[in-house]
């Protein structure tokens, strides 16, 4: 029988445990602090070279520098705000106090640390997707959710190990954790954090992520942040990324209303981010992440699993990559247009029924639907011929996908229509997106034949807020229709709204 061990008593006292240096002591109790501002908080951290370098370098990173220089102290607290400097300055500290050791199950302190980053980075784009709460307090909870595991790995080193060679991955479940040390890595973080005085929302938010993978729900939504964060993360650093892709998607959808095909491009959309924070943290092979690569991948192996092909793909290498090709296609081919190469209709009616779904359980999540049509194209086609016609609709495509966000779904409708699907657009970032459209395809360029050739396109905007008490997507569509008919009856190559606002 294992012997367990009373952690809790030892959690304040002990000295192998790691506290935040003092830097990031004097910084927690800043922010607190309503009356000090950006001075104290620079004046403090400039007192630690490392740490104000590591600031400096995470100011300059995409997520805030905008294409900025920043090269002072008071500008980086400035531009970050105080919780997101205490998020990395803690970060930073409890990076700088855990030795580097590694387990022969693939565990190590390097791992870990990569996977709370992952976990940090995927709860602030959550919150930007969802459009609501604090992203540095989801972005510093997630940088925190798994320090238990380390503090476990510190405090009681040995029965971790065991710990470890019983779990057939390296991120144990809260069950063996508890049968060989007494307490979970959740517990244990949670006593920790509580000492240290961290918010108690952060507190419980670490404590409680675990419980939600259980099965049971929660009402804090920092909490749901964490937990589907947490497995996306697991698409970066898990053994086995078919089930970590279809424990991601499943607990999308289940606790924040986000479809599957959202969460894939947030997770895409966010490599430049998590790259940048991994080497702010001194990760080494940060610049080698390639996040379409892993999709594809987890993707691909999830088809074949669950057409049972999982055992061959272990015994028949070369049979199972041939197979493996032949269902990419497969795929492939059924959900894409072949002019375009964008979505086809059958890829966007799969998109509309996941997010009106996820809309009825949510309403409070804002979308917008997008429809466009290219401007008096029978003429184009009559005047220049339809392979030309052809070439201007490829053109077309690319150029749309070119200036889509990460999480934008522009698909073929049919014919000259194309449909653009915004997730979390509220109307004023709707309306851009639309006139970042509308103009991408009015200086489109297309050589054919010697001749350069262009088109204008009309758009109809919907929003999700606008018909509140829709009974099928197909109403959105409609609304986004009759939009795009204004747009064509007040001149085309223009961008009209849906609502009694507009006329539509
Ligand atoms: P409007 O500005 O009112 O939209 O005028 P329009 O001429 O674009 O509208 P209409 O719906 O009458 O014509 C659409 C044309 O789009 C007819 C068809 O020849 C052309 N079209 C649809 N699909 C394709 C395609 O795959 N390739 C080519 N070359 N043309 C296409
Ligand atoms: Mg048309
Ligand atoms: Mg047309």
């Amino acid at each position: 029988m294992s012997t367990t061990v009373p952690l809790n008593a030892q959690v304040c006292n002990l000295d192998s445990l790691p506290s935040p240096p003092h830097v990031a002591i004097k910084v927690i109790e800043l922010s607190k602090d309503q009356d000090k501002g950006v001075r104290d908080l620079s004046d403090v951290l400039s007192l630690d070279s490392a740490l104000s370098a590591a600031i400096l370098r995470i100011a300059n990173s995409t997520a805030y520098s905008r294409g900025r220089v920043i090269d002072s102290i008071h500008q980086a607290v400035s531009v970050m705000g105080a919780k997101a400097t205490v998020a990395v300055a803690l970060g930073f500290s409890l990076k700088q106090s855990f030795p580097s050791w590694s387990h022969p199950s693939g565990l190590s302190g390097e791992l870990l640390w990569r996977r709370n980053v992952a976990t940090a980075v995927a709860s602030r784009s959550l919150v930007r997707l969802l459009g609501n709460g604090n992203e540095q307090r989801a972005f510093l909870c997630g940088l925190l959710s798994r320090i238990g595991q380390l503090v476990l790995h510190t405090a009681a080193k040995d029965a971790y190990e065991r710990v470890l060679s019983e779990s057939d991955t390296c991120f144990p479940s809260p069950e063996l954790e508890r049968k060989h040390c007494g307490l979970s890595h959740h517990e244990i973080a949670f006593t920790l954090l509580s000492h240290w005085k961290l918010p108690d929302d952060v507190c419980e938010a670490v404590r409680d992520w675990g419980e939600v993978v259980e099965g049971r729900k929660t009402d804090s939504p920092l909490t749901s942040i964490v937990t589907v964060a947490d497995a996306v993360a697991g698409l970066l650093t898990g053994d086995n990324q078919a089930l970590e892709l279809e424990r991601v998607r499943v607990l999308a959808d289940s606790l924040l209303g986000i479809t599957e095909h959202e969460i894939e491009r947030m997770f895409m959309s966010s490599e430049e981010e998590l790259k940048s924070t991994l080497s702010v943290f001194g990760d080494p092979h940060s610049d080698q992440i390639n996040c379409e690569a892993i999709l594809e991948e987890a993707r691909q192996r999830l088809i074949l699993m669950s057409i049972g092909l999982a055992a061959d793909l272990a015994t028949a290498n070369n049979k199972s990559t041939q197979l493996e090709e032949a269902n990419r296609s497969l795929v492939e081919t059924a959900n894409t247009d072949v002019l375009t190469r964008l979505p086809n209709r059958a890829a966007l009616q799969k998109e509309t029924d996941a997010l009106w779904e996820c809309w009825r359980r949510n309403p409070a999540r804002r979308f917008a639907v997008v429809m466009m049509d290219i401007d008096h194209f029978k003429s184009f086609n009559d005047s220049k011929g339809h392979a030309a016609g052809d070439r201007v609709l490829q053109g077309v495509g690319r150029a749309l996908r070119d200036v889509a966000r990460g999480t934008d779904f522009v698909a073929r409708y049919g014919g000259e229509e194309f449909t653009i699907l915004l997730a979390n657009a509220h109307p004023e970032q709707a309306a851009i997106a639309a006139e970042r459209f509308r103009s991408a395809v009015e200086n489109l360029k297309v050589s054919f034949e010697g001749e350069t050739l262009s088109v204008t396109a009309s758009f109809g905007v919907a929003f999700s807020g606008d018909i509140p008490e829709a009974q099928s997507f197909e109403e959105f569509v409609e609304a986004a229709d009759k939009a795009l008919y204004i747009s064509k009856r007040g001149g085309r190559n223009r961008v009209s709204f849906y609502g009694p606002m507009h006329g539509a």
